[in-house]
């Protein structure tokens, strides 16, 4: 019966975390009647009048110098439950039921011919609100901006190859690079292992002008792989990543390549920048790096708060979320 169980988990709630409160000690009493009184097929209103639930936990003696009404003042059960119910609420949804206990009073002020009275009922479980009041409610949602072709300037080098920014990878020009980097992985590797094969040839210990010179190696192998070989690969995967340096023209900030398909299936690469206005402080969203507090590759990062406006990107729908700061 679901009327029951709803009581029945009040009781066993209330049980579970006693105080010495009186909203607990009446409340307590009056779930446990209500159970009884529904066991042997009762299921009317069991209203009780302050004086006798008084007379519940008080003796006969103090009963004779205490004002119920201000035994028991007004909204202290209806508080109690209310302070309760988030957690109630939860162990009543996960046991399935869709009503709530509430506290009924008839609202007579008391007085001398009327006292005010009390009862249980059970009302709708309202539907379950959306919770993690850590996030803002505002704010959490963010519009991300393409920058149009050509806005976003690319070095020298890279403009040679660049039709406007935008270059169709199954093109003479597309093969041309795909040739580069091929070209600048196989120097790059030929160089590394040049370096480690100067090193193990020395017999007589390492000097300090050989390790100067395989630290400028690995130093010069590491600058050139993340500049010109890894951001490319990442971009098959990913879609959008950062330009490196190396790629944009010296009086452009920040900009991603992003590789994309047309309405005919070809592959193009192209230099764009994707901006949106942080919705928390309204300064300007643009993408950086996850790492090191967020496992998302890139994230949009206020830059009046890279660290705690944070957003995620999707560059399919160019929206995004409140991520906030990472937790570790
Ligand atoms: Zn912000």
């Amino acid at each position: 019966m679901e009327v029951r169980d709803v009581y029945q988990l009040l009781a066993e709630e209330l049980r579970k975390k006693p105080t010495s409160s009186k909203g607990h000690a009446v409340l307590l009493l009056m779930a446990e009647d209500k159970i009884k009184a529904l066991d042997s097929g009762r299921d009317e209103a069991l209203a009780y009048e302050r004086a006798t639930l008084m007379a519940h936990f008080v003796d006969a003696k103090s009963r004779t110098t205490q004002s119920p009404a201000r035994w028991l003042p007004a909204n202290t059960l209806e508080k109690y439950l209310e302070d309760r119910m988030d957690e109630l609420s939860s162990r009543l949804r996960a046991a399935g039921l869709t009503s709530r206990p509430v506290i009924r009073t008839d609202n007579a002020l008391g007085g001398a011919g009327k006292q005010r009275t009390y009862w249980l009922d059970v009302e709708p479980l309202p539907a379950e609100e959306l919770e993690d009041s850590e996030t803002p409610e505002l704010g959490t949602q963010i519009r991300y901006q393409r920058s149009p072709a050509g806005e976003v300037k690319p070095s020298w080098l890279f403009r040679q190859i660049f039709n406007q920014g935008e270059l169709k990878n199954r093109s003479h020009r597309g093969y041309w690079l795909l040739a580069c980097i091929t070209l600048t992985m196989a120097v790059l590797a030929f160089w590394v292992l040049l370096g480690l094969f100067g090193a193990s040839r020395s017999s007589s210990g390492i000097t300090l002008g050989q390790l100067l010179n395989i630290t400028l190696v690995a130093g010069g192998a590491w600058m050139i792989w993340t500049q010109l070989c890894q951001p490319w690969i990442q971009l098959v995967d990913h879609r959008v990543v950062k330009a490196p340096l190396l790629t944009i023209h010296w009086t452009e900030q920040s900009a991603e390549l992003e590789m994309h398909r047309d309405n005919e299936g070809n592959q193009w690469t192209r230099f764009v920048r994707f901006t949106a206005d942080c919705p928390i402080c309204s300064g300007r969203v643009m993408l950086m790096s996850g790492k090191p507090e967020h496992r998302l590759p890139l994230v949009g990062r206020c830059v009046e708060s890279p660290y705690s406006h944070v957003f995620s990107f999707d560059r399919a729908l160019l929206d995004g979320g409140y991520i906030g700061p990472g937790k570790g």
